[in-house]
């Protein structure tokens, strides 16, 4: 898989568990690549990008995962997924371009049930096991 992320510019996460994302985000940490972790839940679903030394990287912001988690073990609903597909996509154009405000640091979750938007900032964690070495912990975040 390493020649295939060593030839993206960006990678987005949408996989069904935390052992796959987990590998992907060690990975994106290592190649030093975006990622886009896009998730979704019934009707509900996130999106958050993270850029290694920019920021909080996966296991930041999801430390333990979500044993809960299981492969096709939660309810998908077309729609949302689609809404999330392409909030994800708008948040790599903008990485990719550079267009607008970096939307680093940033957890946007979007609620089927109330037709919400909601943004908040996240942070990384000085102890991460994954990135904690790698942080230098910029106050402000920007691409290229
Ligand atoms: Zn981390």
């Amino acid at each position: 898989m390493e020649p295939l992320i060593s030839s993206a510019d960006l990678l987005i996460d949408a996989r069904t568990n935390f052992e796959e994302r987990f590998l992907l985000g060690r990975m994106a940490l290592h190649a030093g690549k975006p990622l886009i972790f896009a998730a979704m839940n019934g009707m509900e679903g996130m999106v958050v990008p993270l850029r290694p030394g920019h920021g909080p990287c996966l296991e930041c912001v999801f430390p333990e995962g979500d044993p809960a988690w299981d492969p096709l073990g939660f309810p998908v609903l077309g729609a949302v997924s689609g809404v999330i597909g392409s909030m994800a996509a708008i948040v790599a154009i903008r990485i990719l371009s550079g267009y607008g405000e970096s939307p680093l640091s940033q957890m946007t979750v979007f609620d089927g049930m109330d037709m919400s938007m909601r943004s908040f900032k996240i942070s990384a964690d000085r102890r991460c096991g994954a990135c904690g070495y790698r942080q230098d912990f910029k106050e402000k975040d920007s691409y290229p």
